[in-house]
C-alpha cells in the first residue's frame, strides 16, 4: 500500500509556525503514524498571510458563528481567514486526503470544544476553529481528529482504522470501474463493517446484492457514502463480541471441545473488558491459519492495520 495522505496542522510536525514562534511537535504522529502516512501540512494563520511571531487570537461572540479577533489590538481576522479557508479546502481536493489531524484548542485549527469568549471575557468551550469548520463542512465524511483526542486509545484505533479503510477504497477507485471490484472490496470488509454497525452492514449487503441493477457511478457513490457513515460509528466490546462469535462459527467442525471452551472463555473475558481485543483476535487468527479458513483468511477485520501501531491492545 502506498502511504496514506493526511492533512495535518503544521505545528504538530514540529514546524515553528505558532504565534509565539514555537511548535507543538507530536512524536506519535511524526515517528509512529508517520511511517505509514504522507502529511500535507496546513497552517491557516501563516498561510492566510500572518507573520511568525504574531499577536495571539481567540474566538469571541456567538459560539455558533464567532469572530476571530486578536487579543491586544482587537483586529478582526474573520473575513480574511474564512475567504482563505474556502479557497484552501477546494485546493486540497487534488491531494485526495484520507483524513485530517487538527491541533486541538486552536481558534483556527481546533475541531471541537474551542473556547469562545463572551463580552464579559468569559469562555465557553463550544467553538470550532475557523479553518477546521470550513474543512469539515467541505468534507463531511472524511475522518478528522485532533492530536489530543488521538491520545485516547479507542479514538486512535477508530481513526486509524478509518483512514486505512478509506485508503484501500481509494485504491479501488483508481482501478477501472467495475461491479466486481466493489463486490470484492465489500467481501473483504464485511466483518470490519459489521464491527462498526450491523445496520450499515445490512444496508451495504443489500446494495451489493442488487449491484447489477444500479448504474455503476451511483453504485460507487452510494457504497462510499454508506461505508464512511458506518466507519464513523465506533466499535464496542458488544459489537466485536458479535463478530468474534460469528467467526468462531466457521470452525464448528474443526475445533475440539477443549478448543471451543478456550475460545469461548477468551471471547467472554474480552466482552467483560478483562482483556484486550488483540487476545481473542490472535487466537482466531491462529485457527484461521491452522485450518486454512478461506473466507476468514481474506477478512481485513483480522488485520486492519500494521501490528506496529499496537492498536487493539487496550481494555
Ligand atoms: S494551531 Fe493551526 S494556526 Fe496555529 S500554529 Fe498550529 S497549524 Fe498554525
Amino acid at each position: 500500500m502506498e502511504k496514506i495522505k493526511l492533512g495535518i496542522s503544521t505545528c504538530l510536525l514540529g514546524e515553528n509556525v505558532r504565534y509565539d514562534g514555537g511548535h507543538k511537535l507530536d512524536r506519535f504522529l511524526t515517528d509512529t503514524l508517520g511511517q505509514y502516512v504522507e502529511y500535507v501540512p496546513v497552517c491557516p494563520e501563516v498561510e492566510c498571510g500572518l507573520s511568525i511571531p504574531r499577536e495571539s487570537m481567540h474566538l469571541e461572540g456567538d459560539p455558533e458563528s464567532p469572530r476571530l479577533v486578536t487579543l491586544r489590538t482587537k483586529q478582526d481576522m474573520t473575513d480574511r481567514m474564512v475567504s482563505w479557508a474556502q479557497k484552501r479546502v477546494v485546493e486540497l481536493e487534488k491531494e485526495e486526503l484520507c483524513g485530517f489531524i487538527f491541533k486541538s484548542d486552536s481558534p483556527s485549527s481546533g475541531m471541537e470544544r474551542v473556547k469562545v469568549y463572551n463580552e464579559k471575557g468569559m469562555p465557553v468551550k463550544k467553538g470550532v476553529g475557523m479553518y477546521a469548520k470550513t474543512f469539515i463542512e467541505h468534507y463531511p465524511l472524511l475522518p478528522v481528529e485532533d492530536e489530543g483526542r488521538l491520545h485516547d486509545p479507542k479514538l486512535r484505533e477508530n481513526f486509524i482504522e478509518r483512514i486505512f479503510t478509506l485508503k484501500r477504497w481509494r485504491e479501488v477507485l483508481m482501478r477501472k470501474e467495475s461491479r466486481g471490484n466493489v463486490v470484492d472490496f465489500h467481501t473483504c470488509h464485511k466483518l470490519l463493517i459489521l464491527s462498526h454497525s450491523p445496520k450499515h452492514s445490512q444496508l451495504m449487503g443489500k446494495l451489493v446484492a442488487r449491484a447489477k441493477d444500479i448504474p455503476l457511478k451511483e453504485l460507487y457513490q452510494q457504497y462510499q457514502t454508506i461505508l464512511m457513515e458506518a466507519l464513523q460509528l465506533k466499535t464496542t466490546p458488544k459489537k466485536n463480541t458479535n463478530v468474534l462469535m460469528h467467526m468462531m462459527g466457521y470452525f464448528r467442525e474443526e475445533l475440539s471441545a477443549d478448543e471451543k471452551k478456550e475460545c469461548l472463555e477468551v471471547i467472554e473475558n474480552y466482552r467483560r473488558e478483562y482483556i484486550p481485543l488483540i487476545v481473542p483476535m490472535t487466537l482466531i487468527n491462529h485457527y484461521v491459519r491452522k485450518y486454512d479458513q478461506p473466507y476468514l483468511k481474506q477478512q481485513v477485520y483480522l488485520n486492519p492495520h500494521p501490528l506496529e501501531l499496537q492498536l487493539r491492545n487496550h481494555v
